[in-house]
C-alpha cells in the first residue's frame, strides 16, 4: 500500500479514529488508519466505561472491548489499518504526504488527526527517576504490581477519580492528594470516591519530592505540603499513581506548517466541522480544542470530521 493515493488518512486509533475510520469508509472512502499503539487510544484503561451511551446492561463493557468493536466495526466497512509512527507531514497543492519512522510514504487528499492526548508530567525531583518503579500514570496498567501495597494517587479530575477508585479494589491503602479543597471530576464519580473506605483523601495537598529507599531502585516515600498549615512532611509509600491531566499530542501537526491554529495549550483549533485550518486538514477528539473530552464526544467528532472529509473530496 505504501506509494499508493489514499482518500483519507487517519492519524490514531482512539475513538475518535476509529469513528472516522467507519464514518469515512461507510461514505465510500478508501481510508487508512495508523497507528503506533493498540487500537482504542486511552479509552482502553477504563475498566467500565458506564457513561458511554447504551453501555448500561448488566454486563457493563470496559473501555477496550468498546474500542475493539469500534475497531472491528471500521474494518468490516472497509477501513484499512497500519501499526506504525508518522513523523513528518506535509502539503502540496491539494495533496498531503505523510512519513512514516520506517521511511515508508503515503499520500492523502484529506487528514484527520486523532492523536488525542498524553498525561501530563508533574515535574517534581524523583518523578522521572522513578518512572516504572513505583511511578505510573496508569492504574489498569500498573495497579496489579501494588495489591495490598500503599498507594499514592494525585488529581482530583475524571481520571484521578476513575483510577482511583479502580485502584481500590486492589488494595484499602490509598491516599488522594489533591491540591483544592474539591474535585473537579463529575459529580457522580466524585461522590463515589468521598464514600469509599478504601481511599483517605488529603485535599489542599501537594505533592514536592518522590524519594527512593538505600537501593534507590524503587519508590519508598513521597514528601507531601498541606498548603493550609504550611506543614510540610514525609509520607512512606510503595508507589505513586499520577493523574494530573493531559498534553495534546499536537506536535507532529505544528512542524507541519500549514494553517492549522492552536490554542495556549496546543490543542488544534477547529470550526463545527472539525476543519482544522488548512483545506483538507481536520482533528477530532481530545486533541481539539475545547472539546468535553468523553468517549461519546470524540466518537461525535469522528463521525463529524470524516463526513466533511467525504464533501471536501467529493468537491476536488
Ligand atoms: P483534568 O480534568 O485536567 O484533571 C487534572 C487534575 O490534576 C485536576 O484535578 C488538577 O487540579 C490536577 N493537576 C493538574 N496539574 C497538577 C499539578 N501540577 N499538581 C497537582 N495536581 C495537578 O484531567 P483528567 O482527569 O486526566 O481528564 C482529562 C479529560 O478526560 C477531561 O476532559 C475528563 O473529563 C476526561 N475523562 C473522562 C473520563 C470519563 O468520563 N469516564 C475519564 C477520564 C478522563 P485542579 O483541579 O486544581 O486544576
Amino acid at each position: 500500500m505504501a506509494g499508493s493515493h489514499i482518500d483519507l488518512i487517519i492519524i490514531g486509533a482512539g475513538p475518535a479514529g476509529l469513528t472516522a475510520a467507519q464514518y469515512g469508509a461507510r461514505a465510500g472512502l478508501d481510508v487508512l488508519v495508523i497507528e503506533h499503539l493498540a487500537s482504542g487510544g486511552q479509552a482502553v484503561v477504563i475498566d467500565k466505561l458506564e457513561n458511554y451511551p447504551g453501555n448500561f446492561s448488566a454486563e457493563i463493557k470496559s473501555g477496550y472491548e468498546l474500542m475493539t468493536d469500534f475497531h472491528s466495526q471500521a474494518e468490516a466497512f472497509g477501513a484499512k489499518f497500519l501499526s506504525g509512527s508518522v513523523c513528518s507531514l506535509k502539503k502540496a497543492g491539494s495533496v498531503f504526504t505523510v512519513t512514516l519512522a520506517d521511511a515508508a510514504v503515503y499520500t492523502a487528499s484529506a487528514l484527520i488527526i486523532a492523536t488525542g492526548t498524553k498525561p501530563r508530567l508533574l515535574g517534581i525531583p524523583g518523578e522521572k527517576e522513578f518512572s516504572g518503579k513505583g511511578v505510573s500514570y496508569c492504574a489498569s496498567c500498573d495497579g496489579n504490581f501494588f495489591k495490598n501495597k500503599k498507594i499514592i494517587a494525585i488529581g482530583g479530575g475524571d481520571s484521578a477519580c476513575h483510577e482511583a477508585q479502580y485502584l481500590s479494589r486492589l488494595t484499602d491503602k490509598i491516599v488522594l492528594v489533591h491540591r483544592r479543597d474539591s474535585f473537579r471530576a463529575q459529580k457522580a464519580l466524585a461522590q463515589r470516591i468521598l464514600n469509599n473506605p478504601n481511599i483517605n483523601i488529603r485535599f489542599n495537598t501537594i505533592i514536592n519530592e518522590i524519594k527512593g529507599g538505600a537501593s534507590s531502585d524503587k519508590v519508598k516515600s513521597v514528601i507531601l505540603n498541606d498548603l493550609k498549615t504550611g506543614k510540610i512532611y514525609e509520607e512512606e509509600t510503595d508507589a505513586v499513581f499520577i493523574f494530573a491531566g493531559t498534553v495534546p499530542q499536537s506536535s507532529l501537526t505544528k512542524e507541519a506548517n500549514l494553517n492549522a491554529r492552536f490554542d495556549d495549550e496546543g490543542y488544534i483549533i477547529t470550526d463545527q466541522n472539525m476543519s482544522a485550518g488548512e483545506p483538507g486538514l481536520f482533528a477530532a477528539g481530545d486533541v481539539r480544542s475545547g472539546a468535553f473530552r468523553q468517549v461519546v464526544t470524540a466518537a461525535a467528532d469522528g463521525a463529524v470530521a470524516a463526513h466533511n472529509a467525504a464533501e471536501y473530496i467529493n468537491a476536488l
